[in-house]
């Protein structure tokens, strides 16, 4: 007898019923017979269905025991592996070859997002593309609209471009949640726009720099990263930036230009 499986709020646990919505994010994957396809979170297989049939190969990676346990009972072809895992931590390259291109698909737990948005592009075997819902604030934050860019723009900027497809409502899902989503598609560059040995200096220059929203970009450089200001005022007058713009008001290419021009004057 199967058991009724409640849904868990610290899983973020929010089940797409909207057929509509689920029909479009499919469409969005463009799938062939050819394709491997790694799902986040197939939950109850809302979108695993749909998937499975018409792909080579289907990875689900879920972190529910109870969710993972209904999906192997529910889906026992040969053509799938579910995994009872993380995907904040897991490596995909146990899985899937650094040189196999692979599709990445989830309506992902809300908490767990970004963190599981960083791993899959700071992977060896990165996704050809992610079509991934999230919250719509989040969203936002990701391509970097006007009123929503900061440090997460840049953080997930360097490594693809991002694009909002379409938005969704609270009543497409059980339980529903409090927020708007939207669904996003994430295009890995080749190699992420800073070289990996300075990936971590760049992020570590950048969030200091964001320490205040209100503060210019005079006064939060200099204080976040302890450079005077002097300094930081030869660097912003030699790329042309405004003294007063806030950190916000940088495009992720500034910040680059701003990161390695500080580095090999000044390091
Ligand atoms: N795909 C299903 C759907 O659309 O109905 C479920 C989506 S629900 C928003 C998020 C799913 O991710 C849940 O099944 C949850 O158990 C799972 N999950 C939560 N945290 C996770 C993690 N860190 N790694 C893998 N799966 C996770």
């Amino acid at each position: 007898m199967s058991r009724r499986i409640y849904a868990k709020k610290s899983l973020s646990q929010n089940f797409l019923i909207d057929t509509k919505v689920k029909s479009k994010i499919i469409e969005c994957l463009d799938l062939n017979q050819n394709d491997i396809v790694v799902e986040i979170g197939p939950g109850k297989g809302a979108l695993t269905e749909k998937i499975y049939n018409n792909v080579n190969k289907f990875f689900g990676i879920e972190l529910d025991d109870d969710l993972y346990s209904l999906l192997q009972l529910k889906y026992q072809n040969e053509n799938i592996e579910i995994i009872n895992d993380d995907a904040r931590k897991i490596d995909i390259s146990d899985f899937i070859d650094n040189d196999t291109e692979y599709k990445l698909v989830g309506n992902l737990p809300y908490k767990s997002a970004n963190k599981i948005i960083l791993n899959f592009l700071n992977s060896l075997s990165k996704p050809k593309f992610m079509i991934v819902m999230v919250q719509l604030e989040v969203a936002k934050r990701i391509i970097g609209d006007e009123k929503f860019r900061g440090f997460l723009t840049v953080l997930i900027g360097i490594y693809c471009r991002s694009e909002i497809l379409f938005k969704v409502k609270p009543t497409s899902f059980n339980p529903k949640p409090k927020v708007n989503s939207a669904v996003i598609k994430l295009l890995p560059y080749n190699k992420p726009k800073v070289d990996d040995e300075n990936i971590e200096g760049f992020m570590d220059f950048v969030a200091k720099s964001f320490v205040s929203r209100r503060k210019t970009i005079l006064n939060s450089i200099s204080s976040g990263n302890k450079i005077s200001k002097e300094i930081v005022t030869q660097l912003l007058n030699s790329l042309d930036i405004n003294k007063g713009f806030r950190p916000q008001n940088l495009e992720l290419d500034q910040w680059i230009e701003l990161y390695y021009l500080y580095k090999n004057r000044y390091e």
